[in-house]
C-alpha cells in the first residue's frame, strides 16, 4: 500500500493537517466518508489515513519506517483491510463486505486500530450496504472505516448521516498546473507556454482533477480542444452535416469527445446559473423545471443526454444514433 505519496499531492495538505490533529486528540473519527471525482487521489488519501491510524511511532505520524508501516507498505498489515470493485464485476459482492466486517470485528492483532477502506462505495449493492450499515451503527472500539465514493453518488441517507463527510474539491486550476508541470514527463519539443496551454486543455477534460489530467496525453488532448470548439461553431452556424460530424466523433476518440462535450455543457450550464466556474457536476439539476429559464433548461436537457452518452459507451448500444440526436436537438441550445 503507497501511502506516502498523499504527501505529494498539495490539495490534499488541508484535510492531513486536520486529520493528524484529530490523530493527535485520540479523536480520529470511526467512520468518514471520503466523497471525491476520480483523479483527486482519494485513494492515497484513504492510504495515508489508514498509515496514520496504525503507524506505531511516537513522533511524526505516518513515519513509513516503524514495524506497522512496513507491514502496510508490503500490503501485509493484518489490521488493514480494502474492499473494492473486482477486476470485471459491476457490483462490490456482498460477499466482500461480510469478509470485511468479520476482519474488523476481531481483535486487532497489533493492539491498535482496524482500518477498514471501501473504494468506490458507488458500487455497493443494498443488500452490501444494509450489511455495512450495522457495523456503522454498533463500531466496535478502535476501528475506522473509511468509504470513498463520488459526490454525485446519493448513498443511502442512513449510512451518509452515520459518517464524516470529506469531499474533496479540484484545487485552483494555477495549482494544478504547477503540479503538473513539475510531475509530468516534458514533452521534449514544447515550449513551457505551450505545455501549460496543453495541461489547461487535459484539465478541462479531467474536470480539473490533476492525477486524471496526467493521464490524459495533454498535448493530444489541446488539438481535440480547438477541433471541438470549431466543431461546436460550425454546428450553431448551420455550416456542418450533423450526421457527418457525429460520424466523425464516433471514429476518432468518442470517449474524450463525449466527456469533453458533457463539460463543455457544464461550463455553459454554471455560467447561464450565474454561479463561477466550476469542474463540478452540475448538482443545481435538483432546482424545479419551473423555475428555470427556457435557455438552461434547454442545456440541462442537453447535459442529461451527454451523461445517457456516456452510459450508453458501456452497453455497447449505438452511441452515434445518440449522438446525432444529441446533436440536432442540441443545436440551438448550442449557439450563444
Ligand atoms: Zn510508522
Amino acid at each position: 500500500m503507497d501511502f506516502l505519496s498523499a504527501d505529494s499531492l498539495p490539495w490534499l495538505h488541508g484535510a492531513q493537517q486536520r486529520l493528524r490533529a484529530s490523530n493527535s486528540a485520540q479523536r480520529l473519527p470511526h467512520s468518514l466518508l471520503l466523497l471525491s471525482a476520480p483523479g483527486l487521489g482519494a485513494e492515497q488519501l484513504a492510504n495515508w489515513i489508514t498509515a496514520l491510524a496504525l503507524c506505531e511511532s511516537l513522533r511524526s505520524r505516518p513515519c513509513g519506517v516503524c514495524a506497522s508501516c512496513q507491514l502496510l507498505r508490503s500490503d501485509s498489515h493484518p489490521d488493514s483491510h480494502v474492499v473494492r470493485l473486482e477486476e470485471d464485476a459491476h457490483q462490490i459482492k456482498v460477499d466482500q463486505v461480510r469478509e470485511l466486517i468479520e476482519s474488523l470485528s476481531l481483535k486487532s492483532y497489533r493492539g491498535g486500530y482496524k482500518v477498514g477502506v471501501i473504494e468506490g462505495a458507488e458500487s455497493l449493492n443494498a443488500n452490501g450496504a444494509n450489511a455495512f450499515l450495522k457495523t456503522l451503527e454498533e463500531p466496535t472500539a478502535n476501528t475506522v472505516l473509511m468509504m470513498i465514493a463520488r459526490p454525485s453518488h446519493r448513498l443511502p441517507a442512513t449510512i451518509a448521516s452515520r459518517c464524516l463527510r470529506l469531499t474533496l474539491s479540484p484545487p485552483p486550476t494555477e495549482v494544478a498546473i504547477a503540479w503538473l508541470m513539475a510531475h509530468a514527463e516534458p514533452h521534449a519539443a514544447e515550449p513551457h507556454a505551450a505545455a501549460r496551454q496543453s495541461w489547461h486543455a487535459a484539465l478541462g477534460l479531467a474536470g480539473g482533477a490533476p492525477l486524471l489530467a496526467l493521464e490524459l496525453d495533454a498535448a493530444g488532448v489541446a488539438g481535440l480542444d480547438t477541433e471541438m470548439q470549431e466543431s461546436l461553431r460550425q454546428l450553431s452556424a448551420g455550416s456542418v452535416d450533423v450526421t457527418l460530424l457525429a460520424d466523425r466523433w464516433m471514429k476518432s476518440d468518442p470517449q474524450l469527445r463525449i466527456t469533453w462535450l458533457e463539460n463543455w455543457i457544464t461550463q455553459r450550464v454554471h455560467a447561464s446559473l450565474g454561479a463561477a466556474p466550476s469542474h463540478q457536476s452540475a448538482e443545481p439539476v435538483c432546482l424545479p423545471a419551473a423555475l428555470l429559464k427556457p435557455k438552461i433548461r434547454a442545456l440541462f436537457e442537453l447535459l442529461d443526454a451527454a451523461r445517457e452518452l456516456r452510459r450508453l459507451a458501456s452497453t455497447g448500444m449505438n452511441q452515434q444514433l445518440a449522438l446525432e440526436a444529441l446533436l440536432l436537438g442540441g443545436r440551438t441550445a448550442l449557439a450563444n
